[in-house]
């Protein structure tokens, strides 16, 4: 984390993959809700290597404002990865992100950051009418949220919401790797803090396109394989090895529950059996990637920290007050 100046009430961080067309009313609806909050403040834009006119959008509201800071990124690195370079540029001691899609809305703000000042540690949104499809957004993601808030212990109704406030410390101790904005919540748990859920409203996107959904063409050949491993899946190994395994696991558990029927039911003699061995041989291969995904998991961390390596790469930084 970069040291900057003490004493900087507010900042927003805001990241940006093509969002020309969203940047200047979301920066003139920020600007007039930060506005009335009598605090210091500044605005942390992340251009996630945009491809479109957003860099110029930006520039341009960068000129009129002195509160305004610009990290432009080398390429798309992320949501995730362009939170954490917003984060490591921060000042105040209140850290508000919010996605740069009109989807959450500015005049939610001050919420936030009354429920920070009533002594949170972290505040999350609740989007609670949210206006996308059921079955492609809504529905995976309260399955999503409710196994999230049952494995981490985190009572909230919903980790994905863009919109969070947090106190200066937690974004300090916040290692961010793969996508894993979407658990901030539950990555905190262990730091001990304390969370707070606000009702949030959630728009539709009016323009530009989400950026989640598509999915990725498999690699056949093992450099290739290799490749994509190191420059998609370093910073999140079980997301390729977790459902390798998983296919294993599920082919062994499926021949064993046949067997098991072969034996019950018709008395058979399973010694001899090849699928017998298929079947041990396949939950041996699950439980193996599976672990060698989370050892991996492990080993990333120690890499990234020990070498003190970033998961982004800045290619320019506009800033009024340089620290
Ligand atoms: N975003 C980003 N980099 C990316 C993808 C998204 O900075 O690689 C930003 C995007 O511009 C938006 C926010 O993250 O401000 C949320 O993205 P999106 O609206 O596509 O996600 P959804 O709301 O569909 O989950
Ligand atoms: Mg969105």
């Amino acid at each position: 984390m970069l040291e900057g100046k003490k004493g900087l009430g507010l900042s927003i961080v805001v990241p940006f993959f093509n969002e020309e067309k969203n940047l200047e009313e979301l920066y003139g609806r920020l600007s007039s809700v930060l506005g009335g909050l009598n605090k210091d403040y500044e605005i942390i834009f992340v251009n996630d290597g945009s491809t479109d006119n957003t860099q110029v959008v930006l520039q341009d509201i960068f000129k009129k404002d002195e509160r305004v800071k610009v990290i432009e990124l080398r390429t798309n690195f992320g949501k995730t990865a362009a939170m954490a370079a917003g984060f490591d540029y921060t000042r105040g001691e209140i850290v508000v992100s919010m996605d740069g899609d009109l989807q959450d809305c500015p005049e939610d703000i001050p919420r936030f950051i009354e429920k920070i000042e009533e002594g949170y540690d972290l505040v999350s949104g609740w989007r609670m009418d949210r206006k996308e499809p059921f079955i492609t957004r809504r529905l995976p993601s309260r399955v999503a949220n409710w196994f999230l808030a049952t494995l981490s212990g985190v009572n909230i109704h919903d980790f994905g919401s863009g919109l969070k406030a947090y106190r200066r410390e937690i974004v300090r101790n916040l290692s961010l790797y793969g996508d894993h904005h979407r658990f901030i919540p539950a990555l905190i748990r262990n730091m001990g803090v304390t969370v707070a859920e606000v009702q949030v409203k959630n728009e539709p996107r009016r323009h530009g396109q989400s950026k989640y959904g598509l999915s990725r063409i498999p690699k056949v050949f093992f450099d290739m394989i290799t490749i994509k491993f190191l420059l998609s899946y370093s910073t999140r190994p079980l997301h390729i090895l977790g459902p390798i395994g998983s296919f294993f696991g599920l082919c062994g558990l499926f021949l064993g529950a046949r067997l098991a029927y072969l034996k019950i039911v018709y008395g058979e003699q399973l010694g001899t059996k090849v699928s017998l061995s298929i079947c041990v041989l396949c939950i041996f291969l699950a439980v193996q990637i599976i672990t060698s995904g989370l050892l991996a998991e492990l080993l990333i961390r120690i890499y990234y920290e020990s070498l003190g390596k970033k998961t982004y790469a800045v290619k320019h930084i506009l800033d009024h007050r340089p620290s």
